[in-house]
């Protein structure tokens, strides 16, 4: 028996054959057998490219976009998206590793992330990618690290601009921050930079994660520039480089709506002139992560047992927030809610149940679903987790309880 497809959109962006979720073009049943094991997570490599001509369709052409690896750091996922974006954003030096394996050139890849080490700086300035500045320590220590190697490092500024990106999931600018140096600061260092020799590139802003309102993501581009033409003015050399951030949002939950790119890139469209005029030689950067990916992956786990408790119905699965901890809702979540899931095997069956889905880990926090209803499951069925291609493995305790570590394939 079948019924109609689920109302959440995210339910809806993978075909359903014979009630079965197609993955990559394949149903998600062979795509088990193909894999020979449960739990592991799968990305859908067009799905990915799609995103980013959407992206390319609705921003202005003048715009780099740079992939935030840390969104999904899996080498493959990687590998794809260096055929597709301008630049890669890494966070430590075994991103850069794999950031640098790619054919993504040195200089479109800049490292971000405050309390960098002295050997990673200086694998950086070696690699000859741009370093996003977080303090005037760090700046110090990279003149240093640049005369010992004999290079000159190319560094830009992460500017804590004075403003909010408003409506953030997680504000990361703004007030009090561990990222950056406060704008007021900034004027001071760009002397310092000037007298270290050291070769400036640029700016580098970013507010903040999962935003869904094109309208504060605008106003903080119009600050944004507006501060960055502001600090110019006491740059030692021309800004080169004009990293805007991203902080582009999906939906996950229920009355959530995707993000409305036309808008924002008509934004940008007004913005650009000015910009141009006033800093020429900028090459503007939007760096996004989630956006990117998230949409394109899922998790997939298995059925192990159907437990009874006081009327309640639990789906005891082999996967659990050991694998992916954004679903059980403490990566970041201020009230826990559910993720879009699925029964990939029975998406459209009409027998519905309401179900708990557990993994095996002994807290009561591993939860991958909270009284949801879905469709009615036998042993051995699969639960889709959707939305899932985003901080989900990396962002995990893998370790937590010493269970194998699922597999990771890029369709
Ligand atoms: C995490 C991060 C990103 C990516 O953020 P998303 O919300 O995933 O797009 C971009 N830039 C920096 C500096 C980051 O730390």
């Amino acid at each position: 028996m079948t019924g109609s497809r689920p109302k959440h959109a995210a339910l809806t962006q993978f075909p359903v054959i014979e009630n079965c979720l197609q993955i990559g073009g394949m149903p998600l049943t062979r795509l088990v057998q193909q894999i020979g094991q449960t739990p592991f997570y799968a990305y859908d490599r067009e799905k990915i490219t799609e995103r980013i001509a959407l992206l390319r369709k609705h921003l202005p052409e003048e715009i780099h976009l740079h992939y935030a690896m840390k969104a999904n750091p899996m080498p493959a996922v990687v590998q794809h998206m260096a055929h597709l974006v301008d630049g890669i954003d890494v966070a430590s030096v075994g991103e850069m590793r794999t950031a640098l394996d790619t054919i993504m050139p040195a200089n479109r890849v800049s490292f971000a992330g405050p309390g960098k080490k002295a050997y990673e700086l200086s694998c950086a300035i070696a690699a000859g990618i741009v370093l996003n500045m977080e303090s005037e320590q760090e700046m110090e220590s990279i003149a240093e690290i640049g005369k010992d190697l004999n290079i000159r490092p190319n560094v830009a500024v992460r500017v804590n601009p004075n403003f909010e990106l408003k409506s953030s999931g997680m504000k990361m600018g703004g007030g009090a921050q561990q990222f950056g140096v406060d704008s007021e600061r900034v004027p001071e260092m760009l002397i310092q930079i000037g007298k270290l020799g050291l070769n400036f590139m640029g700016f580098h802003f970013f507010s903040g994660s999962q935003n869904l309102r094109h309208t504060s993501i605008q106003e903080a581009h119009e600050k944004t520039f507006q501060l960055g033409i502001q600090l110019a003015q006491n740059a030692p050399s021309p800004v080169k480089y004009l990293n805007i951030g991203g902080g582009f949002g999906i939906p996950y939950f229920p009355g959530e709506r995707a993000l409305d790119i036309a808008a924002i890139g008509g934004n940008l469209t007004r913005l650009l002139p000015e910009i141009k005029e006033k800093l020429p030689e900028a090459q503007i950067v939007i760096e996004l992560g989630r956006y990117m990916v998230a949409e394109a992956g899922v998790y997939v786990c298995r059925v192990l047992e159907r437990k009874q408790s006081r009327g309640q119905v639990f789906l005891v699965t082999d996967g659990g927030l050991h694998h992916h901890l954004a679903a059980s809702g403490n990566f970041g979540q201020v009230i826990r809610k559910n993720f879009p899931v699925t029964i990939g095997n029975k998406v459209l069956s009409s027998e519905k149940e309401t179900v708990s889905v557990v993994g095996p880990l002994c807290t009561p926090l591993d939860l991958l679903a909270a009284k949801m209803e879905l469709p009615k499951t036998e042993i051995n069925d699969l639960v889709v987790i959707m939305q899932s291609g985003a901080y989900g493995l990396s962002a995990s305790p893998t370790a937590f309880l010493g269970h194998t570590k699922p597999i990771e394939r890029l369709i």
